[in-house]
């Protein structure tokens, strides 16, 4: 299996290990795999009676095919072990009527990105070992809060690779902040920048572009490597759970199989539920994918209109992970829907003019499979307290702009297939708004909030979060956007 650039119409020829080590491709596009392989209800009926790890060896291995089934078996079986994701990898959890929760924060983070950050770095470090690699990657992550913390406790102390993260000062939790400003580990870099995310975002881009920068890298025996969404060793392992989801529907009753079960993703950059539209190319029954946005709406009038335009208020919500206004992945989506000559076209319009149209039939292509909601703060608060004191589940905000839109997509369509909502972060990574949202009354502060939501609700604060104001602060530096680069080679003590 090879892999090709999104804006490029030469044949495929990277392989999985070199796509996952360099990350973007090298005329700005993201990497995507020349061919989808097949997935038959057989196998399905099959990876029913598998264990998580064994799921995702087997599905990854259809993708990774320079990486033997013996490594990607090792590397699931530690990424996705019982003590590190404390009640299961990906639970299925009923809701209400037929709307299921996917919780898939159970990780070392508490949030989803855990899903792909504790494989991926594993496959990283055989990528170095497969592709001769002899210099030490310098991954970079621009992050809305949870991407940067799952990253760091992935590559923490992995060795040949240092990890350096930026995230937008104001712009994530206090939980977030204290958790990446804790930090362990002998290879890791923090760094607050004064913007928001898509500043950090198109920093590191830039870095990456920057050839002088890699060049000065090179000479001093390192490479840049990014765990962001945008590298392709985040995608695969989140096709997985999708696959997972339908099993366990099988499994209540809820589905037989062959029967097709809707999916609403709580989206940022577009990874989540991209990675579900690649299931679904596989084979897997997904009906209808619902894009849930909060009130940075861009994918709901995207998805309602075929224009994307990110000239527009920029807000900070309580979804903090979703407070994005380019959407990287989407371009993905424009490339296996549309080409890649037109994708290269509407990402240079975005570039220097902030914004595209497509056409007509990619439209209606796309609206096959996609349907745009969103939930504003009002919503999201109201239906943190409804599932709550209704259906007696707690969510986090991001699971609830979800779950907002899963309920409006159900009562504005005739659709009565199974809905599966994808709860991306504990409740307790939130748990001032959270408590704020089911009491309507303030936390005595936001680290005191885990407490009292614990003691309000009667459920244990997860084992990432359980003492996190007693650790140590390790990082406290806040920088300009433009100081990206040099804190860079400060960090490589490079001069
Ligand atoms: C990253 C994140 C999202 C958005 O996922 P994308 O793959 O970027 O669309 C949603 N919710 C939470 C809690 C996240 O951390």
């Amino acid at each position: 299996m090879f892999y090709k650039s999104t804006r490029s119409q030469e044949n495929a020829n990277a392989t999985a290990a070199q796509v996952i080590k360099q990350g973007l491709a090298a005329d700005g596009g993201l990497f995507v795999p020349e061919s989808i392989p097949t997935l038959t209800l057989g196998e399905i009926s099959e990876l029913c009676k598998d264990a998580y790890p064994i799921r995702a060896a087997k599905i990854l291995s259809k993708f990774l095919d320079d990486y033997t089934y013996e490594e990607l078996l090792a590397d699931c079986s530690e990424a996705y072990a019982e003590s590190s994701f404390v009640g299961g990898s990906a639970p299925l959890v009923k809701v209400f009527d037929n709307v299921y929760s996917m919780e898939l924060w159970h990780g070392p983070t508490a949030a989803f990105k855990d899903m792909a950050l504790q494989i991926m770095p594993r496959l990283l470090s055989r990528a170095l070992v497969k592709t001769g690699e002899d210099r030490t990657a310098l991954i970079l992550v621009a992050t809305s809060g949870d991407t940067g913390k799952a990253a760091l406790e992935g590559y923490r102390d992995v060795p040949r690779v240092k990890i350096m993260v930026f995230y937008p000062v104001d712009g994530v939790s206090h939980v977030q902040k204290l958790q990446m400003a804790s930090q362990t580990g002998n290879n890791v870099n923090v760094c607050a920048i004064r913007g928001n995310f898509d500043d950090a975002q198109n920093g590191v881009k830039e870095i990456f572009g920057n050839d002088a920068m890699s060049q000065t890298l090179d000479e001093n025996g390192f490479f840049f490597s990014s765990a962001n969404s945008i590298n392709w060793g985040r995608l695969a392992p989140q096709i997985v759970y999708y696959v997972s989801a339908y099993c366990d529907l099988i499994a209540s009753g809820a589905c037989k199989l062959g029967e097709c079960f809707n999916v609403c993703v709580p989206t940022g950059n577009f990874g989540n539920i991209f990675a579900g539209f690649l299931a679904k190319q596989m084979g897997l029954p997904i009906g209808k994918f619902v894009c849930a946005s909060n009130a940075n709406n861009i994918l709901t009038d995207f998805l309602r209109t075929g224009v994307y335009d990110r000239n527009r208020d920029f807000y900070l919500t309580m979804s903090p992970s979703m407070d994005i206004l380019i959407s990287s992945n989407l371009e993905r989506l424009l490339y296996f829907v549309a080409g890649s000559e037109k994708t290269a076209m509407w990402m240079k319009s975005l570039k220097e003019t902030g914004k595209y149209g497509i056409d007509a039939e990619t439209l209606a292509k796309i609206q096959e499979n996609f349907v745009g909601c969103f939930a504003d703060e009002t919503a999201t608060a109201a239906t943190i307290r409804s599932v709550y004191t209704e259906n007696g589940y707690l969510i986090d905000p991001h699971t609830a702009v979800a779950m907002y839109s899963a309920k409006d997509y159900i009562q504005s369509s005739d659709d009565t297939r199974p809905m599966v909502v994808d709860s991306t972060a504990s409740p307790y990574k939130f748990a001032n708004n959270v408590y704020r949202a089911i009491t309507q009354k303030e936390p005595s502060s936001d680290i005191g909030a885990l407490v009292e939501l614990s003691e309000l609700t009667n459920t244990e604060i997860p084992y990432p979060l359980a003492d996190l104001e007693k650790r140590k602060i390790n990082f406290n530096t806040v920088i300009d956007r433009r100081d990206m680069a040099n804190a860079v080679l400060e960090y490589l003590n490079i001069r």
